[in-house]
């Protein structure tokens, strides 16, 4: 099937489309059956039978449709670092993974930390079926020490504030960013770390960073920080939302502030789930990551988590650098991965093959992350705007980064195996649809 929406560079306009064949999933509107579905001016008819008169017919038979997929957590590298990944490169890398919203974080250079930075990144992409968000620096110049001007960043948009890639580590500052982003009817999100135990590690610190002779992370320089956050939710009342959880501490500690009742939400990446700090072994500094891969205890504690909802949001904390950044030496090249065109596959691959409902994984990465932002969900019904994902559950593909959309082409996935995989994107009156 090859069709004028296939374009990348410009996805088509989904004026007059007629999408036909495919299994159409919306749990929240209790779908899940073989529905037509057609598109005009980028609304969306459920269950037409006939054709409409001069409409593009696009045959999914053997196809999924989903609510449109969101990240929560990618690094766009606009303005700053434009060879490793631009807003319109991210945007086609979400597009090719079968996400129509991502988050971007602010740690570009100079960082999101004012309204009119975050206004021209919110501009960008409208050309794409993707829609961007921000999550705006907590602190100006996300130095740690002074708050940034919430009010008019919240007025442009933004329900939440980080200063990822780095924790906000003066206590006092995080108890007022809370509190004042909680006021504004928005949220931290905490880069969960202790930069004093952090230190100068470059990977777990455990068996295999002592036989490799690389300086080690300790687990708890993390879970010290879930903890700080935890009691400051608890104490202002304000919500916190932890960014890439990667330790068994760090879950029990999260679990147990949900059996409480805290306004603690957390999220969860794919290599955390799937791989452990052993992939170090050949100073692959693919495998180099902040949080670093833990240890098999701590990927499955991960693992139960997610499923059971303690970390409630699928994310990929997408982070792009060129070749040059990621062939230096181990312990000098940057942290970071990509992962918005590898998510979904890992996801059909080995999340509903271990007992995740596919319930439940949208539950994670169409619901959870847009509530979080206080954004509406997408809905697969007649009058609504069509936000979908398409996918492709058979095909079977061995991960090639050279076929990324992405600049970046720093996976932890080269050569994996998978089954399942985004077919298209429609949203904001856009479609990409990829031919065979
Ligand atoms: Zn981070």
């Amino acid at each position: 099937m090859i069709n004028k929406y296939s374009r990348f560079d410009l996805p088509g306009q989904a004026e007059n489309l007629f999408l036909t064949g495919a299994r159409v999933i919306d749990p929240r509107q209790g779908i899940d059956q073989t529905l037509n579905l057609h598109i005009q001016n980028g609304n969306l008819n459920v269950g037409v039978d006939n054709v409409p008169e001069g409409a593009d017919i696009i045959d999914l038979k053997g196809h999924w449709i989903t609510p449109g997929w969101f990240d929560l957590h990618v690094h766009f590298r606009e303005p700053g670092k434009e060879v490793a990944e631009t807003i319109a490169s991210g945007c086609q890398a979400a597009m090719n993974g079968g996400f129509t919203g991502v988050a971007c974080m602010p740690n570009t250079n100079p960082p999101l930390d004012d309204a009119a930075s975050v206004k021209w990144v919110l501009s960008q992409g409208k050309k794409f079926p993707v829609e961007i968000n921000v999550i705006a620096a907590a602190t100006k110049g996300r130095k740690g020490q002074e708050l940034v001007e919430m009010s008019e960043i919240v007025e442009a948009g933004v329900r939440a504030f980080s200063d990822d890639g780095s924790p906000i580590h003066n206590s006092a500052v995080l108890r007022h960013s809370m509190e004042y982003a909680n006021m504004l009817g928005a949220r931290i999100f905490e880069h969960a770390e202790d930069p004093d135990l952090a230190a100068d590690g470059s990977m777990n610190e455990g068996e295999w960073s002592t036989r490799l002779g690389v300086a080690g992370i300790p687990s708890i320089a993390e879970s010290i920080d879930v903890i700080r956050c935890i009691e400051i939710a608890e104490f202002t009342g304000a919500a916190v939302h932890i960014c890439h959880v990667s330790t068994r501490e760090s879950v029990e500690w999260i679990r147990w502030a949900k059996q409480r009742k805290l306004r603690v939400t957390a999220e969860v990446c794919p290599h955390h789930l799937l791989l452990t700090e052993e992939a170090c072994k050949d100073f692959d500094t693919n495998f180099k990551m902040n949080p670093p891969l833990r240890m098999e205890e701590d990927r499955k504690a991960c693992w139960d988590a997610f499923l059971d909802g303690t970390l409630d949001v699928y994310c990929t904390d997408h982070a792009p650098h060129s070749w040059e950044d990621k062939t230096q030496e181990f312990d000098v090249a940057p942290f970071g991965v990509v992962g918005l065109e590898t998510a979904l596959g890992l996801a059909f691959t080995h999340f509903l093959s271990q007992g995740m409902s596919l319930e439940k994984l949208l539950d994670r990465v169409v619901y959870a992350p847009r509530e979080i932002l206080s954004l509406p969900a997408p809905e697969i019904t007649t009058g609504s705007l069509a936000n979908l994902t398409i996918i492709e559950p058979e095909a079977r593909y061995k991960v090639n980064p050279d076929e990324f959309r992405s600049y970046s082409r720093n996976t932890p996935f080269k050569n994996w195996e998978l089954q399942g995989r985004a077919k298209g994107v429609i949203n904001r009156g856009f479609a990409l649809i990829k031919g065979n």
